[in-house]
């Protein structure tokens, strides 16, 4: 029963299982009942993930419909989707609600915000796509207010997405702030919380597949954060969430190296903030060679001389020092190692259930060096930080992690200055890329007139 009180609601709301009946149950006029899981030209695809990876389809004889049935394992987690499963599935676009105004937020932009800001009206007014590339620390939640009103005031519904649930929290936080009089729903695996018809959704990008040409503004923040960026059935899953008519806003600070020529070349529509909102310029990383350290560390149970002189260099100064190393597994030696300089040292990575509480001790000094994997290469903020990555060469330290771990530095107007610096055993393509960003950043930063002159 409860199943079909869920598809009697008027609303854009998607992904859901009905059950089979012999009369199916009425939908909304502007929705319709699909399989959940159908075959295409190319095989199989699912509509609720999108996921068209052959791999991820498994038969099995079904109890259901009594004959072989495939289901979609990309998406399983959200509850089972086979071929006999219908979804309901809006065809056409939501309509628009009451024009609102609810911005309360009455701090100022800086110029660089403001020029950006006033392009994302201008797309949300005339219904264009933008990619937004603001440099870490440019202040880019501010720059989307404006145009969030603006969507508001004709009508629309308002779609904050991102591949991160640390900034799906930060954000509702942030929008509550701004636009304290209407109610804002934040939507990730393990929210309490439940779209209701909301005109802020603030969500993951996962949770989109429940919805379908349901916002007529979709603004997707760190477009090119893990999964989003290598998942392209999520890319599928946004563009249905949207309306037809409507504007996809991107956000990011690292964007793909393509997106970064398209933009250069003017080829996509874009807004670019070279400058953080303080006028001061990106740190820009120095490259030092530290050769085999893993050896090193192996055979002296210690760290490499080069890295010891660089934390003890820093250490009288108090501030808080980030260590970022390759691997989970080489973290907490790594920390013992440090340990040897201050016993102020923690660790921290994606499966530590303590790391909320260590980043909290880390801000309040209590803790003079963290050492980390890539997963605080992003989100945070900590005054008058100074960074290092041990084994910078490797991998895992892609052209846009380096340059988010870089933009850790210097965020804080009395505190733009940090010293970043990469350690190798060999410099890659991937450091040079990163830091020619950095530079190029700076470089359209100080033609514009953003930034204070060296
Ligand atoms: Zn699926
Ligand atoms: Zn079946």
């Amino acid at each position: 029963m409860e199943q079909l009180n869920e598809i009697s609601k008027p609303k854009s709301y998607i992904g859901r299982k009905v059950p089979l009946l012999k009369n199916q149950p009425e939908v909304p006029s502007t929705s319709k009942i699909q399989q959940a899981v159908m075959k295409t030209e190319k095989g199989y695809k699912c509509f609720r993930c999108g996921n068209e990876d052959q791999r991820y389809f498994y038969s099995h004889p079904c109890a259901w419909c009594h004959s072989e049935c495939t289901y979609c394992r990309k998406c399983i987690n959200m509850g089972k989707m086979t071929t006999c499963t219908k979804l309901v599935v809006n065809e056409e676009d939501v309509i628009l609600k009451e024009p609102i105004s609810a911005l309360a937020w009455s701090g100022e932009l800086s110029p660089q915000q403001k020029e950006a800001s006033n392009q994302v009206v201008s797309a949300i007014k005339n219904e264009t796509n933008l990619l937004l590339w603001a440099v870490c620390g440019a202040g880019k939640t501010e720059m989307l207010f404006q145009g969030i009103e603006t969507a508001l005031q004709q009508g629309k519904n308002v779609c904050i997405a991102t591949p991160r649930v640390d900034v799906v929290i930060e954000l509702v936080h942030r929008f509550r702030q701004a636009f304290p009089t209407i109610s804002i729903v934040a939507l990730y695996g393990g929210s309490e919380e439940k779209w209701d018809g909301h005109r802020i959704v603030i969500t993951t990008v996962h949770q989109l597949m429940s919805f379908r040409r349901a916002f007529h503004l979709l603004v997707i923040d760190e477009v090119d954060a893990f999964p989003y960026n290598i998942e392209k059935h999520l890319h599928w899953v946004a563009n249905e969430a949207r309306t037809v008519k409507g504007s996809t806003i991107q956000l990011t600070a690292t964007p793909s190296v393509k997106q970064q020529q398209l933009a250069l070349k003017g080829k996509i529509p874009n807004a670019m903030v070279p400058a953080r909102f303080h006028r001061q310029p990106l740190p820009v990383p120095r490259f030092q060679w530290i050769g085999n350290w893993r050896n090193y560390m192996k055979k002296h149970e210690a760290l490499p001389p080069a890295l010891t002189n660089w934390i003890t260099s820093h250490l009288p100064s108090k501030c808080p020092i980030f260590l970022f190393v390759p691997t989970i597994k080489e973290s907490s030696l790594i920390e013992e190692y440090v340990r040897k300089l201050t016993p102020l040292t923690a660790s921290v990575h994606s499966e530590d259930p303590e790391r909320h509480e260590k980043v909290a001790s880390f801000r309040k000094g209590e803790i003079l060096v963290l050492v980390t994997t890539t997963i605080l290469e992003r989100g945070v903020t900590i005054v008058n930080s100074q960074i290092a990555v041990l084994g910078a060469d490797e991998e895992i330290f892609t052209e846009s992690a380096l340059v988010q771990i870089a933009g850790r530095a210097g965020r804080h107007p009395q505190f733009a200055k940090g010293d970043v610096i990469y350690f190798h055993h060999g410099k890659s393509e991937e450091m040079v890329k990163a830091r020619n960003q950095i530079l190029l950043m700076n470089k359209l930063g100080f033609e514009k007139g953003w930034l204070d002159s060296k």
